[in-house]
């Protein structure tokens, strides 16, 4: 048998049930693995190793008696999420010390099912980022290249994942935190619908955008951790009540089957100047192995693409000021000196939000400001409309729109610094289905010649996250790039 943090989640899954190992050795494991590789790689920000080896005994003495179906395995939680016996810093120091008093629903359904939470995972500062060096709590390294960042802003659990600490992580993706990560890291990750998965207990970036997806090791294993936190939810007004094709069914039907006569729509404006050259090969390596599988593959546009950048870093920072003005020292968190209510709001912000976020609140007031509303935020507005009609006129040609995930691999810490536009452009593939609310899915495809995983996406039609897991989930019973993992 390979060594318990070796397997994957559905292989946890078989073996608890048939009794093979106990969710102590699991979760046992998983933190001796997690002790020995946190001080070079800095996935977690807190880790609950009493809370879950208390839980895991719990479950092991349950035993598998009506067996819920994550029953006693561990799983890690971005710190942007709450779970109510444990800190929520949102990587920020505005939240240091803070315990919310509630879990997530995404998270309470996990539990639900049995999962252990073992910790919370690094993330940029309020998930503003591509990188998590903007974590006011140090970066996350990547397993592949400890020299390179992780991705971000959900680096810590891709990390968790990629490095066989857990088998599966949640995230969250506003404009691209789950995709790419999982693409820089050599794993699968899930941007799910806007309004699939429950946001309550979400710590809110940008509240139009924000998405709690996941990762895993294969399609399979995210498949089974979308089927359990989507669905709606009466905390959540933006949660949809629309009934899902179990993505499980679905791929249990997919065994076997091809992917004849699916169609694939390829946006030629995601191949572009300055990518890295390798990235573009292998996703069109994987583009023509769909097609070996059947797929009807062809040339689409999706011409407002370009607008996507500019659009969503306009909206994204309006919605953070709105959002981010509750931290004001008064609620919750840390509280500077001051002689004064006002000061006291001035000084603890001043204080304790990080330049990243300091850089949106202002972007985003300047853009919801009376003489210049119109001109920016009501522009993009516009514009955001457009994109999303690119994606809805595509999806009458097509089934599935197939590009890179990044334009490049996984960068060195310290690439951008002191250069924000070159970090917002790490997210130029990623950002338009976010606006458009679109599901997508980031898987890999091969690697550069640095050994760096490269990472492709798929997008979906709203609400054709089935489909997502079954291409995918297809291809990788044919390829083994998702079985690859970084020696450390
Ligand atoms: N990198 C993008 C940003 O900085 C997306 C972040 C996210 O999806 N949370 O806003």
């Amino acid at each position: 048998m390979p060594s318990f943090t070796e397997l994957s989640l559905i292989e946890m899954q078989t073996g608890l049930r048939e009794g093979r190992f106990s969710s102590h050795e699991l979760v046992e494991a998983a933190l001796e693995r997690i002790a020995a590789l946190e001080p070079s790689l800095h996935a977690f920000l807190h880790i609950a190793a009493d809370s879950a080896l208390k839980q895991a005994d719990e479950a092991d003495h349950k035993g598998m008696a009506g067996p819920l179906p994550l029953h006693g395995i561990p799983i890690a939680i971005k710190d942007v999420l709450t779970v109510d016996s444990m800190p929520a810093t949102a990587g920020s120091k505005i939240l240091e010390g803070f315990r919310p008093p509630y879990t997530a629903t995404a998270v309470k359904r996990l539990q639900d099912a049995g999962a252990i939470v073992i910790g919370k995972t690094n993330t940029d500062e309020f998930a503003m980022g591509s990188s998590t060096e903007h974590s006011a709590y140090g970066v996350t390294h990547n397993p592949w290249d400890p020299s390179r960042v992780p991705g971000g802003s959900s680096g810590g659990s891709a990390v968790a994942v990629a490095a066989r600490l857990v088998p599966a992580a949640l995230g969250t993706d506003t404009g691209g935190s789950v995709r790419q990560p999982a693409s820089f890291c050599g794993v699968t990750g899930l941007k799910p619908t806007y309004g699939r998965v429950s946001r309550y207990g979400l710590i809110a970036f940008g509240s139009s955008l924000d998405c709690i997806g996941a990762f895993g090791r294969s399609s399979e294993d995210v498949a089974l951790i979308f089927e359990i936190m989507a669905g709606w939810d009466a905390l959540d007004a933006t949660s949809v009540e629309k009934p899902m094709v179990s993505p499980s069914t679905s791929l249990h039907s997919a065994q076997g089957e091809s992917i004849r006569g699916m169609r694939i729509g390829v946006p030629q404006e995601y191949f572009i100047e300055g990518m890295q050259a390798e990235v573009q090969t292998r996703t069109r390596a994987a583009i023509a192995q769909l097609e070996d599988l059947g797929a009807e593959v062809s040339e689409i546009s999706l011409p407002h693409t370009e607008y996507a950048l500019p659009v969503y870093y306009i909206l994204a920072p309006a919605e953070a000021s709105a959002n981010l003005a509750r931290f004001d020292g008064v609620r919750y968190g840390p509280r500077a000196e001051a002689d004064s209510l006002r000061e006291v709001f001035f000084k603890t912000r001043g204080q304790k939000f990080g330049p990243e976020v300091t850089r949106r609140i202002m972007l985003g007031t300047y853009a919801l400001s009376a003489g210049y509303y119109d001109a920016y935020y009501g522009q993009a507005q516009k514009a955001r409309t457009l994109i999303k009609q690119d994606f809805e006129n595509a999806f009458e040609q097509v089934d599935l729109i197939a590009c890179p995930a990044t334009p490049t691999t996984a960068f060195e810490i310290g690439a951008h610094k002191g250069d924000p536009l070159a970090m917002y452009l790490e997210d130029v593939f990623t950002l338009p289905a976010s606006l458009a609310g679109v599901p997508g899915i980031s898987f890999p495809v091969g690697f550069d010649n640095q050994g760096l995983p490269i990472g492709m996406q798929l997008l979906a039609p709203h609400f054709g996250e089935d489909l997502l897991f079954k291409v995918t989930h297809i291809y990788q019973q044919v390829t083994d790039w998702h079985k690859r993992k970084p020696e450390i």
